[in-house]
């Protein structure tokens, strides 16, 4: 027996660029570094990620790479007409694209489970959840070679 691959799209606000990601996300993280709240203009970002081939961005877009104190260069993708960031991708993390999962406009979305830059996080913030791993750290403490699903490695 086989199941349809599961499939979740994403789009921006005006809806020219989308992102269509198979199957379930291989981490979905919330980040409260200055930088994912910049990015998303929210007091914390949340974002999955999934393998790049799994991962069909279509229409129109424009990128902005961003060196990280750790100095690793992130590549972010967004619209250029609303603006939404769409996509992102960390050089010390190679082979997965993330997603920010509010593009996602899914209640159903898998909920976070890691939780990083709580150094960051605002006081009234809490990300809840028995199984969420909570981590306080900076890109200081990052290296590169991410392991995917490693426990002590959190990219935002
Ligand atoms: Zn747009
Ligand atoms: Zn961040």
């Amino acid at each position: 027996m086989t199941d349809a691959p599961l499939i979740r799209q994403a789009s921006c606000r005006c809806g020219q660029l989308t992102v269509t990601c198979q199957g379930e996300p291989v981490r979905v993280s919330v980040c409260h570094c200055f930088a994912c709240q910049k990015r998303s203009g929210s007091a914390f970002a949340v974002q999955a990620r999934w393998p790049d081939e799994q991962v069909q961005i279509e229409g129109r877009s424009s990128i902005w790479v961003r060196t990280a104190d750790s100095g690793h260069k992130a590549t972010y993708q967004f619209c250029p007409d609303c603006g939404s960031t769409m996509a992102y991708v960390i050089e010390g993390w190679p082979g997965v694209t993330a997603i920010p999962v509010g593009a996602f406009a899914d209640l159903d979305f898998p909920a976070p489970k890691h939780s990083v830059y709580e150094n960051r996080k605002h006081v009234w913030v809490d990300i809840l959840g028995e199984d969420v791993q909570h981590v306080t750290s900076t890109s200081a403490e990052r290296r590169p070679g991410l392991n995917l699903l490693g426990k002590n490695e959190n990219p935002d």
